[in-house]
């Protein structure tokens, strides 16, 4: 740990220090490094090289665009002069699924607008190089379940090209005994501990290997702790669970906060939901259970309840969804991507930025412009077109739609609609979203981890809560053999609950650490925790990490309160005054409005959004 603390390719070992501003704190700046490369880091290999996460180059902006900074230079943007039947903000799923939807019913001219250097949103990929082969993982979004044949999601798979409902993993390499392997980070393999640390007294930490097969034998907790826990597992609760969104149910749930259910539920304290149930009960949603309406336990089981498939488990290409977003590029944009419209030539061959934003092509996709207002034309009962301006660089554009699909998000649309009524932005002001920084590091081998007996892990304190090795889809010319000898890349998700916070302070608050804290200073960490945790097999942070590279999220989940989904006091719920009818030529998207972040809700609440549009 006294080696010097950068990635050995991205800062060379040098680690003079300066003081320098990172997103408006003081922190230490290596000399010679721009505050946007220090806070930034290293980001890989390929396609998406230059986009891992939120860039401090794109955060900077949206910030200007949040105080205002535009807005007298808006009257004065350079208009392109392009008009378009229909413009999508943000290049994420539901952006894209968006121009999808508008090219199958009413084909058109349609451009979608992206602030980052690569579509796709929170479904990117980080790929590494290391020591000569390729490996990869995801950034953000990561399973789908095996849809349901013939189903919602199953036909749109179809319609973008999805050849497979579920795929063939690696198989296990090398003559050693066969270790368990998870397809997706949330799942728990066979082979699988549990890390307490000096939190629990244990210096050096104590591991509990097979900790639900042992009934948490050896864990240092107190008996009754224990059984709390353990408590909390059963499926033996005679709970109902809500069959239909909005049944009386899921009213019910919706009424109260994940902790007081989760609590009544199992007949456990407050503190054993948060300090073992707390990062896995409210993972899907950024912050802990206290913060959270208990229906967010239920609602995406309940909103689609004929995917998954039991026997097959979550599915996951090598990427995550990454693989969707790039299957919509080539649907709409054929010459993308060479090869033909399958999973495997997609998902191999590199993106041809050249062909995204061609003027003879129906559908054009805009990167790294980040769009600062959009109203109509006048009245918007009556107006012809909307203006959209975004800013490219320093300088600001403006661009004309018939129709426009806010796909970015609740905490950016409501500063860019300009002419919003005062129902919709009181119905954004009910949308809390929180961080989450996904640190992708990349090790030459998972060795010490076999030699522990393991394939994943959890641990209750330091950063993050959970990683597992996992085996990959064998898409695309991924190797078909995995073993403890392969480069893997271990994948740590860090949320920022803060229990007992008001729920718009743990989101800020978790902001200002994620956003005022550099690349080293999180290397620095990573590489301390995971030396301390897997010492017992050998693990030597210098020699066994090949790199780091860290995705920040700002704003990555929707945090539904109690009352979000169904509303309060007989009044509609906010998200439903987004959703029931667009704003003149205005309509709303993003999975947020559903209240539950999945790439299936992206999608649905695109189809939403550009059906009220086309009147259909
Ligand atoms: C860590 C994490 C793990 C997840 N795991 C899963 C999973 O396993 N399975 C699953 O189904 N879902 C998962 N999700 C949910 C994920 O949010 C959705 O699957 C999906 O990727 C969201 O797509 P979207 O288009 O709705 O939003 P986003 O992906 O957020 O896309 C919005 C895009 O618009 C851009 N934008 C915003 N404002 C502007 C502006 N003013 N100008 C220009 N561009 C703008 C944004 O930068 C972004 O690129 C996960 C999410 C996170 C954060």
């Amino acid at each position: 740990m006294q080696d010097a603390i950068t990635r050995r390719d991205f800062l060379n070992g040098t680690l003079l220090a300066s003081t320098g501003m990172l997103l408006g704190r003081h922190v230490r700046v290596p000399f010679g490094i721009s505050p946007a490369d220090a806070w930034d880091g290293y980001g890989g290999v390929g396609d998406y090289a230059h986009a891992h996460g939120n860039m401090y180059d794109v955060i900077a902006t949206a910030h200007r665009m949040r105080d205002g900074v535009f807005e007298q230079a808006i009257a004065s943007a350079t208009d392109t002069g392009e008009m378009y039947d229909l413009v999508a903000v943000g290049g994420g799923i539901s952006g894209l699924a968006a121009a999808v939807f508008f090219q199958q019913r009413r084909s058109g001219r349609c451009l979608v607008l992206d602030n980052h250097a690569i579509f796709g949103g929170e479904a990117k990929r980080n790929e590494f190089r290391v020591d000569g082969r390729t490996v990869i993982a995801h950034q953000g979004s990561a399973i789908f379940l095996v849809p349901q044949k013939g189903g919602y999601t199953d036909s749109f798979y179809q319609l973008i090209g999805m050849d497979r409902p579920a795929f063939a993993y690696q198989s296990w390499q090398g003559p050693e005994a066969e270790m368990s392997l998870s397809h997706s980070p949330y799942e728990e393999p066979k082979d699988y501990g549990f890390y307490f640390g000096s939190q629990f007294g244990a210096r050096p930490g104590v591991w509990v290997l097979d900790p639900w097969g042992r009934g948490l034998d050896g864990a240092p907790l107190p008996a009754a702790v224990k059984a709390e826990w353990l408590r909390s597992r059963s499926a033996d609760v005679p709970a109902p669970r809500p069959v239909t969104e909005g049944d009386a149910v899921s009213r019910e749930l919706d009424a109260v906060t994940l902790e007081e259910h989760l609590m009544a539920r199992h007949q456990i304290s407050r503190d054993t939901v948060r300090t073992f149930l707390s990062p896995l009960a409210g993972g899907g949603y950024g912050l802990g259970p206290d913060a959270l309406s208990a229906y967010c336990d239920y609602a995406i089981e309940t909103q689609f309840p004929g995917d998954g498939d039991d026997a097959l488990g979550d599915q996951m290409f090598p990427d995550g969804n990454t693989g969707f977003a790039r299957l919509m590029v080539k649907t709409l944009i054929p010459d993308a991507f060479s090869g033909p419209r399958s999973v495997d030539a997609v998902w191999q061959n590199r993106v041809r930025f050249t062909a995204l934003d061609r003027p003879e092509s129906g559908t054009r996709i805009r990167l790294n412009v980040t769009v600062v207002r959009v109203a109509h034309a006048g009245d918007p009962a009556h107006a012809p077109h909307v203006v959209i301006t975004y800013v490219k660089g320093k300088r600001l554009y403006s661009v004309k739609a018939r129709a426009v699909v806010m796909a970015g998000g609740s905490w950016t649309t409501k500063h860019i609609v300009g002419d919003l009524p005062d129902g919709h932005r009181a119905a954004y002001a009910q949308f809390y979203r929180s961080p989450c920084l996904m640190a992708n590091i990349a090790v030459r081998n998972w060795r010490f981890l076999y030699k522990m007996g393991m394939s994943g892990c959890r641990w209750f304190e330091g950063l993050g809560n959970y990683l597992s090795v996992r085996k990959q889809a064998t898409v695309g010319g991924m190797n078909k053999t995995f073993g403890p000898d392969s480069p893997t890349v271990l994948t740590i998700k860090v949320l920022f609950a803060q229990p007992g916070v008001p729920i718009g302070e743990q989101g800020s608050r978790g902001r200002a650490q994620l956003l005022g804290t550099s690349f080293a200073q999180y290397e620095h960490a990573f590489r301390q925790q995971l030396g301390d945790m897997f010492a017992p097999g050998g693990f030597d942070p210098g020699r066994d990490i090949a790199g780091i590279i860290l995705n920040r999220w700002g704003h990555a989940y929707v945090n539904p309160q109690p009352g979000f989904f169904f509303g309060t006091n007989g009044q509609p719920a906010a998200r439903d005054v987004l959703r029931n009818a667009p704003h003149g030529r205005i309509a709303f998207a993003n999975t947020d409005l559903a209240g539950a972040m999945d790439h299936r809700n992206s999608i649905r609440e695109a189809e939403r959004a550009v059906n009220q549009l086309l009147g259909a």
